[in-house]
């Protein structure tokens, strides 16, 4: 598994995704999965289409403790 470098985290994490939907940040679903910089358990996740439709979407997470956000390489 490959971690995201924090350079590739800076491009997504004050997320593009949210833009105008930024008010339903806080209702984005929760999962259990452990943080990898606080070890928290808990963390929102979504997908975000990054490219074209060609390529599959990009699961992220973000801690609900530190606001960490790294993303899932299926
Ligand atoms: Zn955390």
């Amino acid at each position: 598994m490959t971690q995201a470098t924090e350079e590739e985290l800076a491009n997504v994490a004050p997320i593009k995704v949210v833009g105008d939907k930024e008010s339903k940040l806080t209702s984005l679903p929760t999962t259990k999965i452990e943080c990898p910089k606080c070890g928290n358990n808990e963390a929102m996740w979504w997908f975000l289409q990054t490219r074209s439709g060609d390529e599959p979407p990009t699961q992220f997470y973000r801690c609900v403790k530190c606001n960490h956000t790294w993303r899932s390489y299926s």
